[in-house]
Protein backbone atom coordinates (compact mmCIF):
# COMPACT_ATOMS: atom_id res chain seq x y z
CA UNK A 1 0.00 0.00 0.00
CA UNK A 2 1.23 3.59 -0.91
CA UNK A 3 3.05 5.11 2.20
CA UNK A 4 0.63 7.90 1.84
CA UNK A 5 -2.88 5.59 2.71
CA UNK A 6 -0.43 4.12 5.29
CA UNK A 7 -0.61 7.25 7.21
CA UNK A 8 -4.59 8.13 6.55
CA UNK A 9 -5.33 4.95 7.41
CA UNK A 10 -3.24 5.75 11.25
CA UNK A 11 -5.11 8.63 11.70
CA UNK A 12 -7.93 7.41 11.01
CA UNK A 13 -7.82 4.76 13.65
CA UNK A 14 -6.25 7.34 16.69
CA UNK A 15 -8.92 9.51 15.76
CA UNK A 16 -11.40 7.03 15.95
CA UNK A 17 -9.93 6.07 19.31
CA UNK A 18 -10.33 9.46 20.31
CA UNK A 19 -14.08 9.59 19.51
CA UNK A 20 -14.77 6.20 21.54
CA UNK A 21 -12.94 7.79 24.19
CA UNK A 22 -15.28 11.17 23.94
CA UNK A 23 -18.34 9.30 23.21
CA UNK A 24 -17.84 6.75 26.61
CA UNK A 25 -19.51 9.66 29.06
CA UNK A 26 -22.50 9.98 27.50
CA UNK A 27 -23.06 5.83 26.74
CA UNK A 28 -22.10 5.18 30.28
CA UNK A 29 -25.29 7.19 31.22
CA UNK A 30 -27.28 3.64 31.18
CA UNK A 31 -30.74 2.52 32.25
CA UNK A 32 -31.37 -1.43 31.72
CA UNK A 33 -34.95 -3.27 32.31
CA UNK A 34 -35.50 -6.47 32.94
CA UNK A 35 -39.18 -7.57 33.08
CA UNK A 36 -40.35 -11.12 34.40
CA UNK A 37 -42.64 -11.83 31.20
CA UNK A 38 -45.54 -11.80 33.97
CA UNK A 39 -45.66 -8.25 34.12
CA UNK A 40 -47.84 -6.17 33.19
CA UNK A 41 -48.32 -4.42 30.13
CA UNK A 42 -49.40 -1.17 32.87
CA UNK A 43 -46.48 -1.26 35.38
CA UNK A 44 -44.03 -1.46 32.43
CA UNK A 45 -45.57 1.70 31.39
CA UNK A 46 -45.30 3.41 34.51
CA UNK A 47 -42.13 1.89 35.52
CA UNK A 48 -40.74 2.63 31.78
CA UNK A 49 -41.41 6.35 32.20
CA UNK A 50 -40.21 7.22 35.49
CA UNK A 51 -36.95 5.92 35.56
CA UNK A 52 -36.03 8.49 32.73
CA UNK A 53 -38.04 10.99 33.59
CA UNK A 54 -36.02 10.56 37.11
CA UNK A 55 -32.93 10.99 35.65
CA UNK A 56 -33.54 13.95 33.92
CA UNK A 57 -35.23 15.37 36.94
CA UNK A 58 -32.41 14.81 38.98
CA UNK A 59 -29.75 16.35 36.68
CA UNK A 60 -32.01 19.36 36.62
CA UNK A 61 -32.66 19.84 40.17
CA UNK A 62 -29.17 18.37 41.95
CA UNK A 63 -26.44 18.51 38.47
CA UNK A 64 -26.28 14.83 38.93
CA UNK A 65 -28.38 11.48 37.44
CA UNK A 66 -27.68 7.93 38.09
CA UNK A 67 -24.63 6.47 35.75
CA UNK A 68 -25.78 2.91 35.22
CA UNK A 69 -28.71 1.02 36.75
CA UNK A 70 -30.70 -1.92 36.15
CA UNK A 71 -34.38 -2.17 37.16
CA UNK A 72 -35.38 -5.76 38.02
CA UNK A 73 -39.41 -5.97 37.82
CA UNK A 74 -40.63 -9.26 39.03
CA UNK A 75 -44.63 -10.02 39.45
CA UNK A 76 -44.06 -11.95 42.62
CA UNK A 77 -44.12 -10.71 46.64
CA UNK A 78 -40.84 -10.12 47.82
CA UNK A 79 -39.19 -13.40 48.20
CA UNK A 80 -37.42 -12.44 51.10
CA UNK A 81 -40.72 -12.37 53.33
CA UNK A 82 -39.98 -8.79 54.52
CA UNK A 83 -42.94 -7.19 52.38
CA UNK A 84 -40.59 -4.93 50.29
CA UNK A 85 -42.30 -3.35 47.36
CA UNK A 86 -39.67 -2.55 46.00
CA UNK A 87 -35.23 -1.44 47.22
CA UNK A 88 -32.39 0.01 45.55
CA UNK A 89 -28.98 -0.86 45.75
CA UNK A 90 -26.14 1.31 44.09
CA UNK A 91 -26.73 0.13 40.89
CA UNK A 92 -29.82 -2.36 40.72
CA UNK A 93 -33.69 -1.51 41.52
CA UNK A 94 -35.88 -4.74 42.21
CA UNK A 95 -39.43 -4.04 42.41
CA UNK A 96 -42.32 -6.57 43.68
CA UNK A 97 -45.54 -6.04 41.53
CA UNK A 98 -47.27 -8.14 43.67
CA UNK A 99 -46.15 -6.79 46.64
CA UNK A 100 -48.86 -5.02 49.24
CA UNK A 101 -46.94 -1.68 48.23
CA UNK A 102 -47.34 -2.08 44.81
CA UNK A 103 -50.43 -3.96 44.54
CA UNK A 104 -52.43 -0.91 46.97
CA UNK A 105 -50.48 2.30 44.73
CA UNK A 106 -52.38 3.42 42.36
CA UNK A 107 -50.51 4.37 38.81
CA UNK A 108 -49.09 7.76 40.11
CA UNK A 109 -48.24 6.17 43.73
CA UNK A 110 -46.14 3.92 41.70
CA UNK A 111 -44.36 6.35 39.56
CA UNK A 112 -43.36 8.39 42.86
CA UNK A 113 -42.21 4.93 44.11
CA UNK A 114 -39.81 4.47 41.18
CA UNK A 115 -38.89 8.40 41.85
CA UNK A 116 -38.22 7.00 45.18
CA UNK A 117 -35.59 4.08 44.33
CA UNK A 118 -34.31 5.82 41.58
CA UNK A 119 -33.21 8.81 44.32
CA UNK A 120 -31.49 6.08 46.56
CA UNK A 121 -29.40 4.56 43.88
CA UNK A 122 -27.97 8.43 43.20
CA UNK A 123 -28.22 8.36 46.86
CA UNK A 124 -25.48 5.58 46.64
CA UNK A 125 -23.66 6.51 43.72
CA UNK A 126 -22.84 10.25 45.31
CA UNK A 127 -22.26 8.81 48.74
CA UNK A 128 -20.05 5.92 46.75
CA UNK A 129 -21.01 3.00 49.46
CA UNK A 130 -23.31 3.74 52.84
CA UNK A 131 -26.02 6.05 53.35
CA UNK A 132 -25.09 7.02 56.40
CA UNK A 133 -26.23 6.90 59.78
CA UNK A 134 -29.10 9.17 59.30
CA UNK A 135 -31.30 6.50 57.52
CA UNK A 136 -34.51 8.61 58.42
CA UNK A 137 -32.73 11.11 56.55
CA UNK A 138 -31.72 8.37 53.25
CA UNK A 139 -35.79 7.53 53.32
CA UNK A 140 -36.75 10.52 53.78
CA UNK A 141 -34.99 12.43 51.24
CA UNK A 142 -36.44 9.73 48.80
CA UNK A 143 -39.62 10.01 49.45
CA UNK A 144 -39.73 14.03 49.87
CA UNK A 145 -37.97 13.71 46.12
CA UNK A 146 -40.18 11.07 45.04
CA UNK A 147 -43.49 13.40 45.33
CA UNK A 148 -41.68 16.50 44.39
CA UNK A 149 -40.26 14.56 41.17
CA UNK A 150 -44.26 13.00 40.99
CA UNK A 151 -45.54 16.26 40.76
CA UNK A 152 -43.04 17.75 38.39
CA UNK A 153 -44.06 15.10 36.03
CA UNK A 154 -47.85 16.15 36.40
CA UNK A 155 -48.65 13.09 37.48
CA UNK A 156 -49.97 13.67 41.03
CA UNK A 157 -50.25 16.92 43.24
CA UNK A 158 -47.44 17.59 45.77
CA UNK A 159 -49.94 19.89 48.19
CA UNK A 160 -52.31 16.80 48.41
CA UNK A 161 -49.54 14.27 49.28
CA UNK A 162 -48.16 16.40 51.78
CA UNK A 163 -51.11 17.26 53.34
CA UNK A 164 -51.63 13.40 54.07
CA UNK A 165 -48.07 13.14 54.98
CA UNK A 166 -48.09 15.67 57.94
CA UNK A 167 -51.52 14.31 58.96
CA UNK A 168 -49.81 10.84 59.29
CA UNK A 169 -46.43 12.66 61.31
CA UNK A 170 -48.30 14.27 63.30
CA UNK A 171 -50.02 11.56 65.09
CA UNK A 172 -46.35 9.82 65.42
CA UNK A 173 -44.74 10.52 69.03
CA UNK A 174 -41.73 8.13 68.44
CA UNK A 175 -38.42 10.90 68.07
CA UNK A 176 -37.25 10.89 64.73
CA UNK A 177 -33.68 9.15 65.73
CA UNK A 178 -34.93 6.16 67.07
CA UNK A 179 -37.31 5.85 64.17
CA UNK A 180 -36.87 2.48 62.46
CA UNK A 181 -38.47 1.34 58.71
CA UNK A 182 -40.96 -0.57 60.53
CA UNK A 183 -42.66 1.73 62.54
CA UNK A 184 -45.76 3.15 61.48
CA UNK A 185 -45.63 6.33 59.91
CA UNK A 186 -42.16 6.17 59.46
CA UNK A 187 -41.91 7.58 55.79
CA UNK A 188 -44.17 10.48 56.65
CA UNK A 189 -42.19 11.33 59.60
CA UNK A 190 -38.69 11.43 57.62
CA UNK A 191 -40.91 13.06 54.63
CA UNK A 192 -41.76 16.04 56.91
CA UNK A 193 -38.43 15.86 58.70
CA UNK A 194 -36.68 16.28 55.01
CA UNK A 195 -39.31 19.13 53.98
CA UNK A 196 -37.90 21.00 56.75
CA UNK A 197 -34.39 20.53 55.65
CA UNK A 198 -34.73 21.27 52.29
CA UNK A 199 -37.12 24.59 53.24
CA UNK A 200 -34.75 25.44 55.09
CA UNK A 201 -31.20 24.75 53.32
CA UNK A 202 -32.52 24.67 49.33
CA UNK A 203 -33.71 21.69 47.80
CA UNK A 204 -30.44 20.64 46.08
CA UNK A 205 -28.72 20.27 49.66
CA UNK A 206 -30.89 16.69 50.01
CA UNK A 207 -28.22 15.40 47.48
CA UNK A 208 -25.50 17.94 48.29
CA UNK A 209 -25.59 15.83 52.04
CA UNK A 210 -24.60 12.84 49.82
CA UNK A 211 -22.32 13.82 47.92
CA UNK A 212 -20.05 15.23 50.45
CA UNK A 213 -20.46 11.59 52.46
CA UNK A 214 -23.29 11.43 54.74
CA UNK A 215 -21.74 12.17 58.02
CA UNK A 216 -22.88 14.06 61.30
CA UNK A 217 -20.20 16.09 59.85
CA UNK A 218 -22.18 16.77 56.39
CA UNK A 219 -25.11 17.26 58.25
CA UNK A 220 -23.84 20.04 60.36
CA UNK A 221 -22.04 21.72 56.80
CA UNK A 222 -25.13 21.31 54.86
CA UNK A 223 -27.40 22.05 56.95
CA UNK A 224 -26.29 24.44 59.56
CA UNK A 225 -26.91 22.05 62.52
CA UNK A 226 -25.80 18.67 64.09
CA UNK A 227 -28.69 16.23 63.40
CA UNK A 228 -29.15 15.15 66.59
CA UNK A 229 -30.05 18.98 67.97
CA UNK A 230 -32.00 18.92 64.56
CA UNK A 231 -33.95 16.21 65.48
CA UNK A 232 -34.79 17.09 69.18
CA UNK A 233 -35.87 20.65 67.85
CA UNK A 234 -37.78 18.79 64.95
CA UNK A 235 -39.58 16.31 67.44
CA UNK A 236 -40.51 19.32 69.90
CA UNK A 237 -42.31 20.87 66.99
CA UNK A 238 -43.91 18.09 64.76
CA UNK A 239 -47.19 18.85 66.60
CA UNK A 240 -47.40 22.56 64.86
CA UNK A 241 -45.99 21.95 61.28
CA UNK A 242 -48.15 23.32 58.82
CA UNK A 243 -50.06 21.35 56.63
CA UNK A 244 -50.07 23.16 53.40
CA UNK A 245 -46.96 24.47 51.21
ZN1 LIG B 1 -36.62 3.89 50.44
Amino acid sequence: MHRKWVRVLECMVFYSGIAVLWLRPAAAQQVAFDFDSQVSAADRVVIQSAVPFANGYFRGQFGAAVAHVTVNVFSTDDPDGKGSTANAGSETILVFTRSRGWSEASDEGRFKIMVHEMFHVLQYQLADGGLGAERWLAEGSAEYVGYRGADAAGVLRFGLAKARQVEEARAQTKPLQTMVLADPGFYSVAFVAAEVLANRSGFPALAEYFRRGPTAQTFETVFGQPPSSFAQQFDAQRQELPRSE
